[in-house]
């Protein structure tokens, strides 16, 4: 990722190990820089701040039986008792909340904190953007009732859109999959990026967007096609079980074919069926039998059901198994199944002959040119790199633990909470990943490392250095988030690492000292502007206020739109 070359390059953050990383000064004044703008979004919003430990003892983590996930870094002490490196702190929050909340009276409640968090990645990746230790800011809300978790969470969704926008980055808000822990809406900040890892959907007509996990695809009538129905063969398929095995065999599209994919659900076993070229969404499966978990069937339960290895399964002559299929599947024809038989598969398969399907529904991942949920037009694809998820948790963790509160009825009541997160050191990468050229990274001027640079081209030049020290000196006493570059090097390194570093605005003291100007520019707009030495301590901070009130304006417009209906 360019933004990961950048950061390395100039010096901002360094590698440790996998996933974990140094924040070296300059990136780390650009992290606090974020971090000072996101804390005073969020006290606006009535926002508590708040540390929680970075060490969770097991227990608390066993009570939602999150304990066991992957992605936990767990350690123990001397006398082996088990703890984890917090991965999120959902738990953390509930158990003071629990033990120090007791009466309506003292809700709502906005706990936030601003900690480095631990997760074992599988693929961290792109250095900062996703690394196994990260600084995250988590914001947890309580309140008596959906209408105030509701308004809780707007206030929330307009902290994390102006903290965006005042970082410098367009954000498109996307609804999420709420996934196996329920709740209710769920929506992700999104900055949009060819190195992304999420794709995206997007309606240019009616603006819906959505994440893939989450993405409905709306309902078109089915045109069958109007192919002759050929009579179904068994034919022999050595060793091909994969769609591409078994179509680069077969010569046949896999547009041809259905993917038979063999779930538990419980004790339930379901054959879920897509067309060949798709992906199973199964969160959509989940939803679509009402379950709240399924797993990929495991080689004995598939042998058990097929009779045949793996591989072979499909849904012709199949017992004992719940059959769904992605509502594309109705319109095919004439199309390859596996045959429950081991090394062979059926084609020309076609429903209502050789076989039944009593439930259809939509299974797969959403793609380009799938029908949108709301006005039905194509659906487009972005990629999207995350950096806020927004979340109506409602009582999943306050019931699990046992954490309540007594409302004005004389009534005990679970807490309705939401969660928040922003991946404070992602924004250190995904500012600029979307803000960078040829020379270097382009920082907004409100987390620059430095406002502005002043480059001494010739230290051994008195004019020059006069000038210099001067016009450093006038910025920092205006408040100016200055520095001095008076280091011992030629101009064109001077030029080159003011470019990379990417401070907004950059003074230049050079030839031009010794008749009383420097010259005035900015980090993309080149062209050099000469100005007396007198005045360019009053150009930099016009200059600097324009760049200001260009993000508080934009802060000023997203925080009233794309809210949730
Ligand atoms: P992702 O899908 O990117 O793994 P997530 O759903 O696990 O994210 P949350 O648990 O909602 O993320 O965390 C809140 C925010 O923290 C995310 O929106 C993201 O910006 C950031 N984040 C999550 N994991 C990492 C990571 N490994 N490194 C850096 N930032 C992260
Ligand atoms: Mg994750």
């Amino acid at each position: 990722m360019i933004s990961h070359k950048l950061l390395l390059r100039a010096g901002f953050i360094r590698r440790v190990g996998a996933g974990i990383y140094d924040y070296l000064p300059l990136g780390y004044k650009v992290l606090k820089k974020i971090e000072k703008i996101a804390r005073e979004e969020m006290d606006a919003q009535g926002g508590q701040e708040l540390l929680m430990p970075a060490i969770v003892p097991a227990e608390l983590y066993q009570e939602t039986g999150r304990w066991g996930l992957d992605v936990l870094f767990r350690l123990k002490d001397r006398n082996d008792r088990d703890y984890s490196i917090g991965f999120t702190h959902e738990e953390v929050v509930t158990d003071i909340v629990r033990r120090d909340v007791r009466s309506y009276r003292e809700l709502p409640l906005n706990l936030y904190q601003i900690q480095t968090k631990g997760r074992d990645e599988p693929r961290p990746r792109g250095g900062v953007v996703r690394g196994r230790e990260f600084i995250m800011l988590d914001s947890y809300t309580f309140d008596r009732n959906w209408e105030d978790l509701d308004r809780a969470y707007d206030k929330m969704y307009v902290a994390f859109s102006r903290t965006f926008a005042r970082c410098g980055l367009d954000t498109l808000v996307v609804e999420a999959d709420s996934g196996a822990i329920g709740g209710k809406d769920s929506q992700e900040y999104m900055v949009i990026a060819d190195s992304g890892e999420d794709m995206i959907l997007v309606c240019g007509s009616c603006g819906y967007a959505a994440n893939s996990e989450k993405c409905e695809i709306g309902e078109r009538p089915i045109k069958k096609s109007e192919e002759e129905l050929q009579s179904l063969e068994l034919v022999d398929t050595p060793g091909a079980r994969t769609i591409e095995q078994v179509t680069s065999f077969l010569k046949k599209s896999p547009k041809k074919l259905v993917k038979t994919l063999i779930y538990k659900a419980g004790d339930e076993v379901v054959a879920a069926l897509v067309r060949g070229d798709r992906e199973i969404n199964e969160p959509k499966l989940m939803r679509a039998l009402g379950v709240k978990n399924i797993e990929m069937a495991d080689a004995d339960t598939i042998e058990k059901l097929t009779g045949a290895e793996v591989g072979f399964a499909g849904p012709v002559g199949l017992n004992g198994a719940r059959i769904i299929a992605d509502r594309e599947v109705e319109a095919m024809m004439n199309f390859v199944v596996g045959a429950n038989k081991t090394d062979a598969h059926y084609i020309n398969a076609n429903i209502g002959r050789d076989l039944e399907i009593s439930e259809y529904a939509d299974l797969r991942v959403a793609s380009k040119g799938d029908a949108c949920p709301k006005c039905n037009r194509d659906l487009g694809v972005e990629r999207g790199m995350e950096v806020g998820h927004i979340f109506k948790l409602g009582d999943i963790y306050s019931e699990g633990m046992d954490a309540k509160f007594l409302d004005d009825d004389g009534r005990e009541k679970p807490f309705l909470m939401g969660c928040y997160g922003m991946g404070v050191s992602r924004m250190l990468a995904a500012i600029p990943e979307v803000n960078s050229d040829k020379d270097g990274m382009i920082w907004p001027v409100s987390v620059a490392p430095f406002e502005v640079v002043v480059i001494l081209l010739n230290s051994d030049d008195d004019a020059q250095c006069s000038a210099a020290i001067r016009l450093y000196e006038e910025l920092q006493q205006a408040g100016v988030d200055v520095l001095l570059d008076e280091r011992d090097e030629r101009p064109g390194v001077k030029f080159k690492d003011a470019d990379l570093i990417g401070c907004p605005i950059q003074v230049v003291a050079g030839r031009l000292a010794g008749e009383g100007k420097v010259e005035v520019r900015t980090r993309t707009e080149k062209d050099k502007q000469e100005v007396d030495i007198d005045n360019a301590t009053s150009r930099v901070l016009e200059l600097r206020s324009g760049l200001y009130s260009i993000l508080s304006d934009r802060a000023a417009m997203v925080s009233s739109i794309g809210k949730v209906d």
